[in-house]
């Protein structure tokens, strides 16, 4: 699926008071799912969800406003890490 648009969304202030702004559509001043974005943003920063679960690294301003992980990289390093565990504790040799 491919993720938002770059550059109509962003975080002017990641710290207390936190503020987040985006850009209408240009010419016909709809905001389409911005405005969602931009809450559902909002309320992960105030409750302090706003990084990355393996790297914990602020998410950058154009992925998804419920994605886990900064990048596919880290997505993938935690589900390998994951598979690794779950077979060494089902004891399966690789
Ligand atoms: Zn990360």
């Amino acid at each position: 699926m491919p993720g938002p648009k770059p550059h109509e969304l962003w975080i002017e202030n990641d710290e207390p008071p936190f503020l987040v702004v985006y850009q209408a559509y240009f010419g016909t001043g709809n905001n389409g799912n911005r405005k969602a974005r931009a809450i559902a943003i909002l309320g992960r920063l105030k409750r302090g969800t706003w990084h990355c679960r393996r790297c914990a690294d602020q998410l950058p301003d154009y992925v998804r406003a419920d994605t886990l992980y900064c990048s596919e990289g880290c997505r993938k390093r935690a589900a390998r890490e994951r598979r690794k565990a779950r077979q060494s504790r089902l004891g399966v040799m690789p």
